[in-house]
């Protein structure tokens, strides 16, 4: 059943105004979502009656927030389709969750002359604590490259496979590409061979079914607030035999189990990943984003974006001077591109001044641009409460632009 995008947009208080004397036309989804009101409210809500401690108050008001913050798990269980309950772990978001694996799982099993594998397409988050690690433990991270239209290619991961690998780092889908990778096929390779995958799904799990027993990946890392929640929160999803044989992250309260100054134990999953108090409020908020996307379902979602992206590539095509960059058949409703004799952030700023919010830059993706021998590009990423006659006035205003320097 397709979607009614008027009432949704009607969740969404903060697209009902002007900028720059425009309507507001958000297309910056990529870098982060909006907040439905259902989200909003709980946050309010939460501090305005909920506010309290969790897990260790003998009182109603720890209780319910308890048992409102154990809720958002649940929920993320059955999204996700993890085995456990314990085995969703929340952080501060992707960036948080590469560098706890990198720093717990990669100190203790990572050594000198093993192998990691990343793509040419990972956002900094994914290249740099490898980096770390690899300067630390003397191993070496090796990349897979990628097509002219931004597919990874295949054999050459094939070709790096050894048993020198230890990881395989990917991301699921390229916040600067939209390239929807092959992630099932790396999985089943990897394995093969006894490495372990993380799946970067700070893209993926807005737009696209992600069934973590289905995929079999080992971890799987994102961000609350590119699924309609708020920021700083993510999730890091790790099988329960992994995250048992892990040291913890942090030392602090909720992680120990019991503290002397001799010997301190520590807690069973998910609190001996989670040291200190939580993120409370926003882990309850989350738990309303959730809920929107499961009443509309994604693949509703899913079918919507994908229409966008289809008309949006299409028109934008016309356009004389256009440069797309990333052409892969599998994609999600990210557009970047490059006017002919512009620099993107001259192309966003007259963007913005039709109030039309898009990003520009390297998108935290640096290696890619090199890759495309580019300094970056315009990128216009499209969500479920976005319409065909925004990407219309998207297209005029990219021609009007294109138009200065394409005759
Ligand atoms: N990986 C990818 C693919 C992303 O798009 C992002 C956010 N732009 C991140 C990692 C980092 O996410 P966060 O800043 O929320 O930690």
């Amino acid at each position: 059943m397709s979607l009614n995008i008027e009432n949704i947009r009607g969740e969404f208080p903060i697209l009902h105004q002007e900028v720059n004397g425009r309507p507001l036309i958000y297309f910056d989804n990529a870098a982060t979502t909006q907040k439905p009101l259902a989200v909003i409210e709980a946050l309010s809500h939460y501090y305005k009656t909920d506010n309290s401690n969790i897990h260790r108050g003998a009182h109603t008001l720890a209780d319910r927030a308890t048992r409102y913050y154990e809720n958002t798990r649940s929920l993320l269980q059955s999204f996700l389709n993890t085995k456990e309950v314990e085995e969703i772990i929340f952080t501060k978001g992707t960036t948080e969750g590469i560098n706890l694996i990198a720093s717990t799982y990669g100190r203790k099993f990572i050594n000198a002359g093993d192998e990691i594998i990343i793509s040419a397409m990972e956002h900094h988050a994914n290249i740099v604590p490898w980096q770390m690690l690899c300067e630390e433990k003397g191993a070496l991270l090796k990349i897979i490259p990628i097509s002219d239209m931004g597919e990874l290619d295949i054999e050459a991961f094939d070709s790096m496979l050894s048993s020198k690998t230890k990881l395989v780092s990917i991301v699921h889908v390229s916040n600067t590409l939209g390239t929807i990778n092959p992630v099932e096929e790396i999985i089943e390779k990897a394995h093969a061979i006894g490495a372990k995958v993380l799946l970067d799904g700070a893209q993926s799990t807005s737009h696209l079914e992600v069934d973590v027993q289905s995929l079999d990946c080992d971890f799987l890392v994102f961000s609350a607030h590119k699924l309609y929640g708020p920021t700083g929160l993510g999730v890091m999803y790790g099988k329960r035999e992994i995250l048992d044989s892990m040291p913890p992250y942090q030392g602090g309260g909720e992680m120990i189990k019991e503290v002397t100054f001799e010997k301190t134990t520590y807690n069973e999953l998910p609190f001996k990943f989670e040291a200190g108090t939580p993120n409370i409020g926003d882990v309850i908020a989350f738990g309303k984003a959730l809920e929107f996307i499961n009443k509309n379902g994604k693949n509703a979602i899913k079918a919507h974006e994908d229409e966008l992206l289809e008309y949006a590539t299409v028109q934008l095509s016309k356009i004389k001077g256009f440069i797309p960059v990333g052409t892969a058949k599998n994609k999600i409703s990210v557009i970047s591109f490059n006017i002919n004799g512009m620099h993107p952030f001259d192309v966003g700023m007259m963007l913005d001044a039709n109030g039309i919010a898009v990003r520009t830059g390297h998108h935290c993706t640096q290696p890619l641009m090199q890759r495309f021998g580019i300094e970056g590009t315009v990128r216009a990423s499209f969500s479920v409460y976005n319409t065909k006659s925004e990407i219309d006035s998207l297209v005029a205003s990219v021609s009007k632009i294109a138009k200065i320097k394409n005759k």
